[in-house]
């Protein structure tokens, strides 16, 4: 079993390297008790980044997957530096922060436009996903062209007076409560999960997930919309784009 430590508050989002133990060595691949990379999962792609085994021995990391309570690190490096390795074995794994900080911003600006969406016209956020400086939403319904002036001025908002975002464990019985447990039609939530893992963006919104968000929608820099497309009948599609570097600087 792999401890997801990334997952416990907001601040544990922002830690980029670590130490842990090996625990299995499928091959070309590490095991760890612990760790900081996200694997592949709710739209978020894999953290990339680096294992060193010692100062001089680095692997890099490329590509991080859930396999049940395990998360499989896929590594690539020096031909027999895996073989130095045993069950045990102390590494330190360092985050690709660029890569990582960039999914933080287009993971909490989904959540932010989810919300904005399903407030202002009802539309429920069926799926997203999140691929290099982009992201996309799938939709319940459809949504206009006539929307895009809104939904960016919100986002413009939520960037120009910043609101904290925060990560909340609450009991099921709590959130099924939450008025705001209607909007999140991401995922269907198995009865079984409890407490349930809330993201909270101030004032705005609150959804179960357990991806890595940014403290404040202050780093999300400005976001450019695109016009929204139609699915099929009862479906849209719509995506945005981080139009600048992060605006603050991002610190440990
Ligand atoms: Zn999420």
């Amino acid at each position: 079993m792999t401890e997801l430590a990334y997952l416990a508050d907001l601040p544990s989002a922002y830690v980029r390297s670590f130490r842990a133990r090996v625990t299995a060595l499928p091959p070309g691949a590490l095991v760890l008790d612990r760790t900081y990379f996200y694997p592949t999962g709710g739209g978020q792609p894999a953290d990339h980044g680096q294992i060193s085994l010692d100062e001089r021995t680095q692997l890099a990391v490329v590509d991080v997957t859930k396999s049940g309570p395990t998360v499989v690190h896929r590594v690539q490096g020096p031909p027999g530096a895996l073989r130095r390795l045993g069950i045990g074995s102390e590494i330190e794994g360092t985050l690709d922060w660029e890569r990582r900080h960039r999914h933080m911003r287009l993971h909490t600006a989904q959540h932010l436009l989810s919300a904005r969406i399903y407030a202002r016209y009802g539309r429920k956020t069926r799926r997203a996903e999140l691929a290099g400086v982009s992201a996309t939403l799938d939709l319940d319904g459809s949504l206009g062209t006539e929307t895009v002036p809104a939904l960016a001025g919100d986002l413009a908002e939520a960037f120009v007076h910043p609101r904290p975002v925060q990560v909340r464990f609450v009991p099921r019985a709590e959130w099924d409560r939450n008025p705001m447990s209607e909007r999140s039609g991401l995922v269907p939530l198995p009865r079984q999960v409890d407490p349930v893992r809330i993201v909270e963006i101030e004032a705005t919104d609150a959804c179960p997930c357990g991806g890595t968000h940014v403290r404040s929608t202050g780093e999300l820099g400005k976001i450019l919309l695109h016009d929204p497309i139609a699915l099929g009948p009862g479906a849209s599609r719509i995506g945005f784009t981080l139009a600048e570097p992060s605006p603050s600087s991002p610190s440990g």
